[in-house]
C-alpha cells in the first residue's frame, strides 16, 4: 500500500509539473520559464500579472522596482517577502509573455490561470489573505464581483476583505494613478500593512 502524500509533497509534485509546462510555448518569445514561489504553509498569497523580462532571467518574482513598492506597501523586507513558508507568489501567467509593440509587456497568457491556479489553491490551505495586484489577478479571482474599472474595484476594497485585497499594480507606470488617488495610500496601504503584520505575527 502506498503512503498518502502530505500536502507539501503534493504541491512539490505539482510545481515540478508546472516547471515542465509548455502549453503556450509557441506564444512566448523567450520560451517557457514558469516562475512561482509556493509552500503549503504560506499564509499570504500574492497574485500579480506575469513575470517581466528581468524576472524571467532571475527566476525571482517581484525582484524589481515594482516589488520594492509592493514590499513598502506591505511593510516588510526582502527576507520576509521571500520566505515561502509565509508568502506564496504566483502570477496570472507564470511565464514572460513578451513586449507589446506599443510599449510595456503583453498581458499574461490566458491559458495559464485557468489551467494551474485551481490545481495550486487546494494545496495552499493556510492562506488567509490573497493580494490581487492588478486587473488580471482581479478578473481571475473576483470574477463578477469585480467593478467596471480597477479604480472602482480598489475603492470597494472593504467588500472583498478579509479573503481578498485588490491593489493597483505597483509598477512605476501607475505613478499618475497613485498621485490622483491619494485615498489608496491613506486607507488601503495602512490596512494592508496591519493585516500582513498580524497574519505573520511580525
Ligand atoms: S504561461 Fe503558464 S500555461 Fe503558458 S507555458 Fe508558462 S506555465 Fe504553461
Amino acid at each position: 500500500m502506498t503512503e498518502k502524500l502530505s500536502t507539501q509533497e503534493e504541491l512539490e509534485l505539482l510545481v515540478q509539473k508546472i516547471r515542465r509546462c509548455t502549453v503556450c510555448a509557441a506564444h512566448l518569445p523567450l520560451g517557457p520559464r514558469p516562475v512561482v514561489h509556493l509552500h503549503s504553509e504560506a499564509r499570504i498569497l500574492i497574485v500579480g500579472q506575469a513575470p517581466g523580462r528581468r524576472v524571467h532571467e532571475t527566476g525571482i518574482s517581484w525582484d524589481d522596482p515594482s516589488g520594492d513598492r509592493l514590499r513598502d506597501w506591505m511593510g516588510i523586507d526582502r527576507d520576509v517577502f521571500y520566505n515561502v513558508r509565509k508568502i506564496a507568489i504566483m502570477s496570472a501567467g507564470f511565464c514572460y509573455p513578451g513586449r507589446h509593440p506599443r510599449g510595456g509587456d503583453l498581458p499574461p497568457r490566458p491559458e495559464c490561470m485557468p489551467l494551474w491556479h485551481p490545481q495550486v489553491l487546494p494545496l495552499l490551505p493556510k492562506i488567509e489573505l490573497t493580494i490581487l495586484a492588478g486587473t488580471y489577478a482581479q478578473k481571475g479571482y473576483l470574477k463578477s464581483r469585480r467593478k467596471s474599472s480597477l479604480t472602482d474595484t480598489v475603492k470597494h476594497w472593504k467588500s472583498y476583505i478579509p479573503r481578498f485585497l485588490p491593489l493597483p499594480h505597483p509598477s512605476a507606470r501607475n505613478i499618475a494613478w497613485f498621485q490622483s488617488n491619494p485615498w489608496f495610500e491613506e486607507e488601503v496601504v495602512p490596512y494592508l500593512r496591519d493585516r500582513v503584520h498580524t497574519i505573520l505575527s511580525l
